[in-house]
């Protein structure tokens, strides 16, 4: 396994040669694995309703935005512009309540989402095996879910009240989902919250103890970097975008086989140069508020953050076709077990 000080060394050097080859290292076992091809996805905000407060984030529970939750009607409601631009793959977010989005209202959306899509992950609060093992049954294929930072202390820092605060059991979630039979499982951190080298090791340690003791989930990693919320700055992100690339062609060198998804966080140029170098996997068309497809006008509308790419799908996949990238919509069709 890599050491930290490999890690930083990588994170400080900056000499141009010695980046380059790291991207065309990364650049090489990417498409040698993936070939030219990135999946496409969606993200689709349920609720907003959370009983944590995390610094970082707009849903947080004293922050006073409008709080919703889809209705079953709504959800569809919603559902169709995402489904109308092509996309196949559904990503379904709330806020962490397990009052307000309990097992069975996140049930009822895979259910009312399987009718027009294929992939259906769900990003919402940890939950035990059994509950994961009824959501797969309801048609949750995966679940995405970051621990943010691995640095205890300052977990400790960002996550003042509420369920999230337990360190442990989030910990734990990735785990738990594999037993509950999840295909896919998506696992990050928050780039810009803590140090990142350890942050990074502790995330490769994870993965790897997951890959050893699951080996038959598809996983996933995401490094989302600290957002704005409505221009306004929560925690300062010292990430920028040099030491994001070595990030992602790191885990790439290291994980050759494990997907990188890319959120619309990212601004188009940046998204538009990873292409190349590790993502297999990217979000189109996205809004991060509740209700922002159909429901709200822009004025009306609570972000989890700003998005900084805000191109439609039909712009990413002719930037894709352009490039010379086959854009993926569906790889993965769940059939009913006549068994
Ligand atoms: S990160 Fe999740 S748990 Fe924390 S405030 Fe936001 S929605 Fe709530």
């Amino acid at each position: 396994m890599i050491t930290l000080n490999k890690i930083q060394e990588v994170l400080n050097d900056t000499r141009r040669e010695n980046v380059e080859e790291l991207a065309r290292e990364a650049a090489r076992i990417t498409r040698q694995n993936f070939g030219r091809t990135i999946g496409l996805y969606a993200p689709l905000y349920l609720s907003n309703y959370c009983s944590s407060h995390c610094t970082y984030c707009g849903f947080h529970a004293l922050n006073k935005i409008k709080r919703i939750k889809l209705t079953p009607d709504e959800m569809r409601r919603e559902m169709a512009p995402i489904h109308g631009q092509g996309i196949r793959n559904i990503l379904m977010l709330t806020g962490e309540s397990y009052k307000h989005t309990p097992i069975e209202y996140l049930k009822d959306a895979a259910r009312i989402a399987g009718d027009l899509f294929q992939g259906i992950a769900l990003e919402v609060h940890p939950m035990q095996t059994q509950e994961y093992k009824e959501l797969f049954a309801a048609g949750v294929d995966g679940i995405t879910v970051y621990q943010e930072t691995y640095d205890r202390r300052r977990y400790a820092d960002v996550h003042l009240s509420g369920y999230k605060k337990d360190y442990d059991f989030r910990y734990d979630t990735p785990r738990r989902a594999a037993e509950g039979g999840m295909r896919q499982i998506a696992m990050g951190i928050l780039l810009g919250l803590s140090e990142t080298a350890p942050d990074l090791l502790a995330l490769y340690e994870h993965l790897r103890n997951m890959e050893r003791s699951y080996p038959g989930v598809e996983y996933g990693i995401s490094f989302p970097r600290l957002r704005t919320i409505k221009e306004k700055e929560f925690v300062r992100c010292d990430v920028d975008d040099t030491a994001f690339i070595k990030i992602i062609c790191l885990t790439r060198i290291l994980f050759p086989r494990v997907g990188i998804n890319l959120s619309t966080r990212e601004a188009p140029q940046l998204r538009n140069n990873l292409l190349e170098l590790g993502i297999t996997r990217m979000s189109a068309g996205s809004n991060t508020a509740v209700g922002g497809y159909s429901l709200l006008d822009k004025d009306e509308q609570d972000p989890q953050f700003d998005i900084k790419d805000d191109r439609s799908v039909a712009d990413v996949v002719a930037l894709l076709k352009k490039r010379n990238f086959d854009p993926v919509f569906t790889d993965w069709r769940r059939i009913e077990n006549a068994a």
